[in-house]
């Protein structure tokens, strides 16, 4: 984890938010490979669970709610963790977590072996707090959501009326959520402010077991074509005795990070609890009427929600890999690469002229570069040798590499002229493919 974390900050993924000032314990910023990292996750799920199918729409609502959305969930009063202060350092912790948890004064002791007296557990709100326009007071109280979901529930009527589309269909959303966590741990896995992408299907009540089966092979299906095997989910069954009261069915979707084996995404089939809480509250119609036996009902639904920042860490943990390769005079050296997915590398190609000091090499790749760039994120790189440059793609995770060289510009014969060395990222091999067939082929392997 730690030769992870470092390459992140080296190569600009993943930065301590603040770090000037300290940093802010929680909150994380990306750099110009996060960045594009994330968005390839975010852009994909999104072609995978709204553009390419019927029964799906998408919708982006607001960060900041009316306050009666929380109450209505049961989030106002119950969105807590239980928590305990340590009288002697002062510490705050969670207290379903003190066998795993630091002491502050003692790291080599836990919070629960360190002899600091503690309070009795005490329910924390996990909620941020807000207030809306310039008067401080209890009615102008407004709370940063702490997931995407209630935005899509309390707009289901809107959606629903708008969009023609009948049962069984889903509503779709990415956006921030914040919760502040009393201990915010595991590098971004458990932060303060964070990006979700949900879904909330909703169905019939005679078709909700069903479906919740059909969304866990759908996921993990999507965690295959980002990258991460199926070796490496283990889906974990929540016992009813360990759901919530209103859900028939939950499963939790763990990634084996190095840490530990963690959470990644929950699907929960919620049967009709929240727009059901949500019509008493709000007092509005939101069932649906049923043409066959012509009666109103409100729709059940099944909740796919998983974590965009805990899915990027997955990513870049099972990209990340070191490797003795031969290196110069016949020694062998180390390279670190980061195997990612081509759809997700946050770059998809360098392109490189062979020398810089040959203004023909360094013309015709600028030209490819800029032909490329309207379509995917590209570096391009003169600088160095061949080699070193290589490298450096290689801890970026660049899939492909493509150098114009003498063949390119003709000077070894007509056979080759025209053509770029492609060089592949994980085998390290090369070929060579005409300079206008390197479009249409990269936007197939990166697809
Ligand atoms: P945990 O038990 O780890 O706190 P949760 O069960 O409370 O998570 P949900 O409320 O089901 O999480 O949220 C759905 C998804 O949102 C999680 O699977 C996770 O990917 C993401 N998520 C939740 N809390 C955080 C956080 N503090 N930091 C980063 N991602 C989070």
């Amino acid at each position: 984890m730690e030769n992870i974390v470092s390459l992140c900050k080296r190569r600009g993924f993943i930065f301590q938010s603040s770090e000037i000032y300290g940093g802010l314990n929680g909150f994380w910023d990306y750099g110009p490979l996060g960045a594009e990292l994330k968005r390839c996750l975010k852009d994909f799920w999104w072609r995978r669970n709204v553009r390419e199918r019927e029964d799906m729409v998408g919708m982006d609502g607001a960060i900041i709610m009316n306050r009666a959305v929380w109450r209505a969930s049961g989030h106002e009063e119950t969105f807590s963790d239980p928590m305990v202060d340590c009288k002697t350092c002062k510490g705050r912790f969670r207290a379903d977590q003190l066998d795993a948890t630091p002491c502050r004064q003692k790291p080599s002791l836990t919070v629960a072996a360190c002899p600091g007296e503690k309070t009795e557990p005490r329910a924390f709100n996990l909620m941020f707090k807000s207030y809306a326009g310039p008067i401080e007071s209890d009615e102008n109280l407004v709370y940063l959501r702490p997931e995407t979901a209630q935005a899509i529930f309390v707009q289901f009527r809107n959606i629903y009326d708008t969009s023609r589309m009948k049962l069984p269909f889903g509503i779709a959303q990415i956006g921030k959520a914040f919760r502040n966590e009393i201990n915010p741990r595991n590098y971004t896995f458990r932060s303060r402010e964070f990006e979700q992408m949900e879904i909330e299907y909703f169905c019939r009540a005679e078709d909700g077991l069903r479906l919740t089966d059909e969304w866990l092979e759908h996921r993990l299906r999507f965690y295959e074509d980002i990258g991460i095997p199926r070796s490496k989910i283990r889906v974990h069954e929540i016992p009813e005795s360990e759901r919530a009261f209103y859900s028939k069915k939950t499963y939790d979707l763990e990634y084996e990070f190095p840490f530990g084996v963690s959470e990644l995404e929950g699907i929960a089939y919620r049967t009709d609890y929240d727009l059901s809480r949500h019509i008493q509250h709000s007092g509005k119609p939101l069932e649906i009427f049923d043409e066959a036996s012509r009666q109103k009902f409100v729709p059940h639904v099944v909740e796919p929600s998983a974590g965009v920042d805990r899915t990027v860490l997955a990513l870049i943990c099972e990209a990340y890999d070191e490797e003795e390769v031969p290196g110069e005079g016949g020694k062998t050296e180390m390279r670190t690469v980061l195997r990612f997915h081509p759809r997700m590398a946050p770059v998809k190609a360098a392109v490189f002229p062979l020398l810089k000091n040959k203004p023909e090499l360094v013309a015709e790749a600028r030209r490819l570069a800029a032909n490329l760039r309207p379509h995917f994120s590209i570096a391009y790189d003169e600088s160095g040798a061949i080699g070193r440059r290589y490298r450096r793609q290689d801890e970026a995770g660049t899939p492909f590499g493509i150098t114009i060289d003498f063949d390119t510009l003709g000077e070894n014969g007509p056979a080759t002229k025209g053509t770029v060395t492609l060089r592949h990222r994980d085998s390290m091999t090369q070929e060579r493919l005409p300079i206008k067939d390197v479009l249409p082929w990269l936007q197939q392997a990166v697809f």
